[in-house]
């Protein structure tokens, strides 16, 4: 099996050793274990072992992590409750006390909250540079630097990192690169292929696809995926497997989502933008992205992410805008998270109310009149009435 669209149907199914063609849920916390005392021992030492106990594996989880790793072009993977699990379980394996980490100025909130609320408690410095800019990451190097964690698109305002760039910089200087992935899926970006060391998702968001489950994976090499494995079995998020088997289902159909959902998202950025109610649209497929060619270098598609600034004469105004635009269109859901067949549509500056002072937004270049919207596989013309009739209540 060489293509993704084969491989994300029929990679792993030899976890299944049951007649049933679609893998049943092993809804069992733990195995028989072997009389034999030697295997045992290997039960219950050996990475992910799927039939010990919940937390070291599961069947189900064994095959969705090959699925994974043969995406994403690493050597192995692992999965786990959440996408942020994935994140700090990762990041633990790489960071100890005295350490520092290169990030960017905007990351997924959770992340930033990590970062800022949690590592700093225990003695991990973090540096946060401009990601457009690749000289600002050389300039933030210390000596003990361990690792650099980028994110692209990153969320909400969909800058682009130069993944060669870091890549080659990490192993340079053998510091170790972390991306997180989400946004993008491995249909639209493949990290590994510019040498980035580990890949990180939120598999809640497009992997699962639905909006039915969390779970967050961990993709890159055996050797790296044994640590992460190792810090998972303390920290204790493993993947439930009733969510594992939803995330299994929804992995069949990625690549023919998000084929889907990419094509919708560039003809309505390409609409929206054409609104006299909309100030600005920032798509990464409109060549008025100011790094579309980057994004044209490293990504294969442009992802059914994208943010719109509302029009109007003051920010108040804009934020009355938005909140009219949110209440009247009726297809996009006012939810959080993003990547599911549904379109949703979030204000950020809300969203993140309750956890970033107005100087944090400001710096993440959060505005008040600025929507967030996670195009779904829904008729194209069926999301541009929607937007029609929504903008003229305004
Ligand atoms: C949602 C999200 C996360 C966190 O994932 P959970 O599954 O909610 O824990 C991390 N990174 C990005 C980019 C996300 O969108």
């Amino acid at each position: 099996m060489s293509e993704l669209e084969t491989n994300s149907i029929h990679i792993g199914k030899d976890y299944n050793k049951t007649n049933a063609v679609v893998s049943p849920i092993f809804q069992s916390s733990t195995y028989l274990a072997s009389d034999n005392l030697d295997e045992y021992i290997i039960a219950a030492s050996e990475t992910k072992y799927p039939e010990f106990y919940q937390r070291h594996g599961n069947p189900t989880n064994s095959q969705v992590a090959a699925i994974l790793a043969s995406l994403e072009k690493t050597e192995d993977a692992l999965v786990l409750a959440t996408g942020m699990a994935a994140i700090s379980t990762a990041i633990l394996a790489v960071v100890r006390a005295g350490d520092h980490i290169i990030a960017q100025r905007s990351h997924y909130s959770g992340t930033a909250l990590f970062f800022k609320e949690f590592l700093t408690d225990y003695d991990v410095q973090v540096s946060y540079v401009d990601q457009t800019d690749n000289e600002a990451f050389l300039e933030a190097l210390k000596p003990n630097t361990k690792l650099f964690y980028i994110e692209t698109p990153s969320n909400p305002n969909l800058d682009i990192t130069d993944l060669a760039f870091i890549g080659r910089i990490g192993k340079e200087r053998g510091i170790i690169t972390m991306v997180d992935n989400t946004f993008s899926s491995p249909i639209n970006q493949t990290p590994a292929e510019f040498g980035i060391d580990v890949i990180i998702h939120s598999a809640t968001k497009y992997l699962g696809g639905h909006s039915d489950l969390t779970a967050g994976a961990i993709c890159g090499s055996k050797e790296f995926v044994q640590k992460a494995w190792r810090r998972s079995l303390v920290l204790g998020a493993s993947l439930s497997p009733f969510d594992s088997w939803l995330l299994l289902r929804g992995l069949k159909t990625l690549s023919l989502r998000v084929k889907q959902i990419n094509e919708n998202a560039q003809q309505l950025a390409e609409w929206l933008q054409k609104s006299n109610h909309i100030k600005s649209v920032c798509y990464v497929g409109l060549t008025t992205h100011p790094q579309h060619e980057l994004a044209k270098k490293q990504m294969k598609g442009f992802t059914g992410m994208l943010c719109v600034e509302v029009a109007g004469k003051t920010e108040d105004q804009q934020y009355n805008n938005a909140q009219i635009i949110l209440k009247n269109l009726k297809i996009f859901a006012n939810a959080a998270s993003l990547g599911g067949v549904e379109s949703l549509i979030v204000h950020p500056a809300s969203m993140w109310g309750g956890h970033h002072s107005s100087q944090q937004k400001k710096e993440a270049g959060i505005n008040r009149g600025l929507l967030r919207i996670s195009v779904g596989i829904e008729h194209i013309n069926d999301l541009i009435q929607d937007f029609t009739q929504a903008l003229k209540k305004i």
